[in-house]
């Protein structure tokens, strides 16, 4: 593909912003070695950035550079991301909905995150959201990030199709989200918003399947450092693949679907039945797996192998060789991560010959919604704001 000399400038920008992420600060000759750029192309991108507002000079008075050893003379001024731009940023979830104050350099400490139990419906959610910005009364918000879960359309904004939370299908999530900021509002999967913050950790390379064990079971795919999309808005959705044998029904309408066993509420519901008990707790589920002996016990080990022989389909289809597992299922016990990756070598074309390879890792879903505005708002590939995307820059859409 020929690579317009624009296209290369953004993607410059683009290797100097992930160098930063996370608060990081770096001197310019720490970037130019750290994308391999030239001094100069460094020089231009970091001043092109800093006036667009991305980037901002980190003044400190005590300046110490791991490795660099004692600093004769003037200290090398730093860059990091902006402390500026406020964005909003949502994280929707079966029971419990997160807002926080963000900046691109991360959470802003001097406001905590607002949490809500998940309304049950538009109404309930928007005076929840009303609550919080009039508590947060005399910032000024650039953008809104949501992370949304179920299937959702992330060009125009439609939600799909969720089978844990029905009420937000269509397109009034986020006309109520537009409605209370009255800013731009971008939104993403939720899966692929934990594959977006993992990303730019940096620790798994540029190509993983993410799998989340949580109030469902999802995954999203990363290749060449960058989040996968496909002809339909509808990626990664192994939770809903059936599993012989089960005979739960789903929210989704399906019998046997892997996440009605390996969700939060499929495994409750297991540790339910093997005990006899009631209405356990997480807790109880937890401090019963790793208390005694702590072997695996066999209603675990099956569901554990269920869920390896519908991740082992999705490699041989996808071509990736390294899964990264957040969410719970891979917490529940320390045995979990690597009886998964023995089924999923048993299972995957792969294993014959060579080695899938699994990590557990927390949930970076704020970190994954930082990144996305970033990638779409303020460094997008095709500017959001020219509705064909033919290409205007960020400066000519801004002036
Ligand atoms: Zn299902």
């Amino acid at each position: 593909m020929y690579v317009q000399p624009s296209n290369l400038r953004r993607a410059n920008e683009r290797r100097i912003v992930r160098l930063l992420f996370g608060g990081r600060s770096k001197s310019r000759a720490q970037l130019a070695r750290g994308t391999g750029l030239s001094a100069v192309t460094v020089g231009k991108v970091v001043d092109d950035l800093i006036s667009a507002g991305i980037l901002e000079e980190i003044h400190e008075s005590q300046v110490s550079l791991p490795g660099s050893g004692p600093i004769m003379g003037r200290p090398p001024r730093l860059v990091g991301l902006s402390r500026k731009p406020e964005l909003v940023a949502i994280e929707i979830t079966v029971e419990v909905t997160r807002v926080s104050l963000v900046s691109l350099a991360g959470h802003l400490p001097e406001l905590p995150s607002v949490r809500f139990q998940t309304s049950e419906g538009l109404e309930g959610f928007k005076e929840a959201l009303e609550r919080v910005r009039t508590s947060w009364r005399g910032t000024g918000v650039a953008a809104v990030l949501v992370s949304v879960p179920g299937v959702y359309n992330e060009e125009s904004g439609e939600v799909l199709y969720s089978p844990n939370l029905h009420w937000t299908e269509g397109f009034g999530l986020m006309e109520v989200v537009r409605a209370v900021w009255d800013v731009p509002v971008f939104g993403i999967q939720e899966i692929r918003a934990l594959a977006l913050g993992h990303l730019v950790r940096g620790t798994s390379g540029d190509n993983y399947f993410l799998v989340e064990f949580g109030d469902g079971v999802g995954g999203a795919f990363v290749t060449q450092g960058r989040l996968q999309t496909a002809p339909l808005p509808l990626k990664g959705e192994l939770g809903h693949t059936q599993v012989l044998g089960n005979e739960r029904v789903c929210g989704c309408g399906g019998v046997g679907c892997l996440e009605t066993l390996a969700s939060r509420p499929g495994l409750l519901q297991t540790f339910a039945m093997e005990h006899g008990i009631a209405r356990p707790s997480w807790s109880d589920l937890v401090q019963c797996l790793n208390s005694g002996d702590a072997a695996i016990p066999d209603w675990l080990a099956r569901t554990v192998d269920a869920a390896g022989i519908v991740i082992a389909g999705a490699i041989n289809i996808l071509g990736a060789n390294h899964v990264v597992l957040t969410g719970d299922l891979p917490r529940v016990h320390p045995g979990v991560t690597a009886l998964l990756g023995q089924c999923i070598n048993h299972s995957a074309l792969w294993g014959k010959f060579g080695e899938v390879h699994c990590e557990p890792a927390p949930r970076r879903r704020l970190q994954g919604l930082i990144y996305m505005a970033i990638d779409r708002f303020f460094l997008p590939e095709t500017d959001w704001r020219d509705g064909n995307g033919s290409g205007r820059t960020r400066e000519s859409a801004r002036g």
